[in-house]
This record gives structure tokens, sequence and C-alpha cells, in this order.
């Protein structure tokens, strides 16, 4: 069987403490792996790729407790070592003195932390009472250690009433890096649709996290960030003929906590299901991926995107979309609402 020039395999073994309303992964149950499942994962898709990585989450990084242990084994496992992505978890630095030391003797030198706007909404979309305060910490303590924060914003019709607070953390922090965007409206963001930015809430996007922003995104324009009406991507792309396949040479393959498998293409969902590794053969779920048999997979190869556009956009939708993000959306909900 062919192998992949890149395979990078990701177990949800703890899950997440969050349940943040905008989040594109959907909100499965936690569980509770251990690492021998890390090592039967590596072992199954080993043969399958010229190059493997394997990660012991793919929602909250460092949740686990032995998450030490859990990056010497990632490491082991895995074809080559990798930086430690510029993420982190604030619930475990607000409850463990050693973890933003430890990100630091990895190699962590910038961090991402998420924000909503104040503690209030921050709270409400993270999903967790005392987020935000976690955050703060969070922040000095990185700082403290010589590691940049790096601050996201998420920007809707409601979110946007607080932005103005982001701008004071940037002051108040000194802070290099910050950047907003609106997300990806997939998952359990999809909820949060009739929410979605507009050209007119952009008008009150303050002024330094603007700055930051245009420069993270490295644009000249918010419109280059947040995108267009739907309307005009509705009107763009309602009659286009384009299908699409996700088939890649280097795919990622999300691997849940009841060993069901999916591609990194949208929420590990249903429509997205490759198999089972306890029940399936790694070359099995191959096999699935590379026939596109999945329902979201089929469906983009073989449904014009305009007829997904007709049956589930709205021609006189106001919210911003880049457009691929569009598509997503728009994938994502074809199949809800042809499945239902
Ligand atoms: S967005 Fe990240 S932190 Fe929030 S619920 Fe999803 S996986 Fe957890």
């Amino acid at each position: 069987m062919q192998t992949f020039k890149s395979l990078w395999v990701c177990l949800d073994m703890h899950g997440c403490p969050n349940r943040c309303l905008h989040c594109w992964l959907g909100h499965g149950t936690n569980g509770r792996m251990v690492p021998d499942d890390l090592r039967f994962a590596a072992k199954a898709f080993r043969p399958f790729a010229q190059n493997l990585k394997i990660s012991s989450w793919y929602r909250e990084p460092e949740f686990a407790d032995d998450y030490k242990a859990l990056w010497v084994l990632e490491t082991e496992l895995s074809d080559k070592p990798e930086p430690h992505y510029a993420l982190m978890s604030i619930w475990r630095a607000a409850r463990d003195p050693d973890y933003i030391p430890w990100l630091a003797s990895v190699g962590m030198d910038k961090c991402q932390l998420t924000l909503f706007g104040g503690e209030a909404l921050t709270d409400k979309y993270t999903g967790r009472r005392g987020a935000y305060q976690d955050i703060l910490r969070s922040i000095e303590q990185l700082k403290a250690n010589g590691i940049a924060p790096r601050l996201q914003a998420f920007v809707n019709q409601e979110t946007i009433h607080e932005m103005q607070h982001i701008d004071e953390l940037i002051t108040r922090y000194n802070i290099e890096y910050a950047f907003a965007h609106q997300g990806s409206c997939t998952g359990a963001g999809a909820a949060l649709y009739p929410l979605w930015p507009t050209q007119a809430t952009l008008a009150h996007m303050p002024p330094l996290l603007t700055e930051l922003s245009l420069k993270h995104w490295q644009a000249n324009s918010l419109t280059d960030i947040f995108g267009e009406p739907e309307a005009v991507l509705y009107d763009r792309l309602c009659n286009s003929h384009n299908t699409h396949s996700f088939v890649c040479d280097d795919p990622v393959f999300f691997v849940d906590r009841n060993w069901d498998v999916y591609p990194n293409l949208s929420a590990p969902a249903p429509q997205l299901h490759l198999g089972n590794l306890k029940r399936d053969s790694a070359q099995t779920i191959i096999e699935a991926y590379r026939s596109e048999i999945s329902p979201a997979q089929a469906a983009r190869r073989n449904i014009p995107l305009g007829e997904m556009i007709r049956a589930c956009g709205n021609p006189v939708g106001q919210g911003l979309f880049v457009q691929d993000d569009y598509e997503e959306y728009i994938l994502e909900r074809y199949l809800n609402y042809t499945i239902s």
C-alpha cells in the first residue's frame, strides 16, 4: 500500500476542561486513555507513513496530569522531534506551578491565549467560570518565564462590545502579539451563526487590536481578515460546479476516546467517520480515507458547491466569511440538512 509522505495521528486522550461556545471540534465527552494507547496507535499507523507524528491531544494540551511523561513518549514515538505548539492549558497553569516553567524548558517562546472580551464574556464563551482570571495569571507567568503571550480574540455581534477590553490588556501587559477573527462556523461554533460579525460589527473594532491583527495576518484591512458578507459569496458561488477531494499526502487523523478515527477536516462527527482502530485495521481506515467514503468527503467530492449553497446558504446573509470557511460551513450545514 502507498505510504503517506507524512501522517499526524492525534489521540483525544483526556479531552478538555473547557466547553467553548466557538469550539469547531465540538463538545465530546472527556476520556481517560493511557500511555499504552498512544503506543498502540503509533504501532498501528507506523507502516503507512514515511514520517509519523503522534500527539496525545487534539483538544487541550497538557490536560493530563502525566503531561511531562506524555511529552517524552510523543517524542519517542514520533519520527522527528517537533517544537511545542504555541498553545497551553490555562486550566493547568492555574493549578500547577511547574507548568509554565516546564513550557519554557521545552523551548516555548510564544503562547496563545483566547479571550472574548472581559471577565463575564470570556467565562461564558470558554464555558468555565474562572477562565478569565486563569488567563490573566497565565499572562503574568508567561512573561515572568520569558514566553511572549499572544492574545486571540473572537469577534461576533456580542463580543465586539467588549473588544476595547483587549486593548486595555494589550496596554497593561505591554503585549506585542494579538489578533482577532471570527473563528469557524462549524462544530459547536455553528450555533453562533445568528451572532456572526457583519461589516457594521467591524466598525467597532478598537485601534490596538486592529493594528496587531493586521500585522499578525499580514493584511491590509479588516475585510482581508474577516472576508465578505454571505450574500456576496452566495451570489458568486451559487452556480459553482466546483468539487474537491480532501485526500492529501500529509493528513492529520483524530482518534477519539472510543477509538473512532476522523480526518482533521472539521469536527470529529459521524459524517467524517473513517473507522474504529480497535475494530478495523489501520489499512482499512486509510483505504476509507483515500476512497472518500465518509459522507462529508463524498459530498464535497461529488456534489457541486453551488448545489449545496443553493440548498443551505442565505442569499441575503450579512455575516462575514472568508471563502474557505464559508465552504466548510456550507458542507457541514448541507450534511446536517440532508441527514436530518
Ligand atoms: S476551543 Fe479548544 S479549549 Fe475550547 S472547548 Fe474546544 S478544544 Fe477545548
